[in-house]
């Protein structure tokens, strides 16, 4: 994948929706605060590390450079498909390997990727993100969004950049949105534009923790609306959200995409905790139950 040089105006690129200036706003204010106070903590008492708690000299904001490095890249034999790893004491993967899951019920979506297994360092990062609401992490996940994009072949050209939104009245109790801001990261790397208005979550949802993949399908369903299927038809579509496990809820937002006319769907996530892993307990909607 081609990755543009140079910083991308992307002002003139993205689909504004109400909620978009209002999410800007609330990031601004809330970093702006958290900033100033952040960078006095920091001269005296200066953090360490996020993960090892050893000192972040060479590292990023919040990782130390080993544990930067030793964040897991998911890489091939994956399922072409929902992009869940192989299991390869059972799987015997080619390249075009699909997933028992995928076979029995294929998802709406076209294909699903993340960048890195949804445990360790990159496990730590996103709870700190979203959980303590540090909007910050970003800037230490933004060089592994570029790192993970240029590795990959598949071209994104001509896509939309769609997160997976959250409920309004979450969103300001968080005062962010994590999924836009990985999207917008998103948009920036690949230079695409960022189409934030095309997908509503209309209701709230109880906790995804804890729940089997059906009762996630379950508790999902009709979440999310199309308010414009006519800006939503024929576009192709990157759906981003910051972890996922099931795929429930990535489903259930590509499914409302797709009966509004969308092309192709594809998704990433940040991480992707694995079902057959020990990291099931802690899915993307766990910040749904934590605040
Ligand atoms: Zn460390
Ligand atoms: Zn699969």
């Amino acid at each position: 994948m081609n990755i543009p040089n140079g910083p991308i105006i992307q002002s003139d690129k993205q689909i504004f929706d109400s909620r978009t200036g209002v999410m800007i706003i609330l990031e601004k204010i809330s970093r702006l605060g958290r900033g100033t106070f952040a960078s006095f903590l920091d001269l005296v008492f200066p953090r360490n590390c996020l993960y090892c708690s050893n000192s972040r000299k060479g590292g990023g904001d919040f990782l130390c450079a080993l544990c930067q490095q030793e964040i897991a890249y998911i890489e091939p034999p994956y399922c072409h498909c929902c992009g869940v790893p192989a299991d390869i004491s059972y799987d015997f993967p080619t390249e075009n390997f699909e997933c028992a899951g995928c076979r029995k019920n294929p998802f709406f979506f076209d294909c699903a990727r993340s960048l890195g297994h949804y445990d360790a360092a990159l496990k730590k990062l996103i709870g700190h993100f979203k959980f303590c609401k540090q909007p910050g992490v970003m800037k230490d996940l933004a060089p592994f969004l570029a790192d993970y994009f240029r590795s990959q072949e598949e071209s994104w050209e001509g896509f939309y950049v769609v997160p997976v939104p959250l409920y309004f009245r979450r969103m300001k109790e968080r005062t962010f949105d994590q999924s836009f801001l990985i999207a917008r990261e998103v948009a920036r790397t690949l230079g695409l534009p960022l189409a934030n208005g095309l997908l509503r979550r209309v209701r709230d949802t109880d906790s995804q923790a804890k729940k089997t993949k059906a009762e996630r399908a379950k508790n999902i369903k009709g979440a999310f609306e199309v308010d414009r299927p006519d800006r939503v038809a024929g576009k192709n579509i990157l759906l981003v959200d910051d972890v996922m496990t099931t795929g429930a809820t990535a489903n259930e937002a590509a499914k409302m995409l797709k009966r509004s006319g969308a092309g192709q769907i594809h998704v990433f996530t940040l991480a992707r905790a694995l079902p057959f892993g020990n990291v099931i307990e802690s899915a993307s909607d766990k910040a749904d139950q934590i605040i």
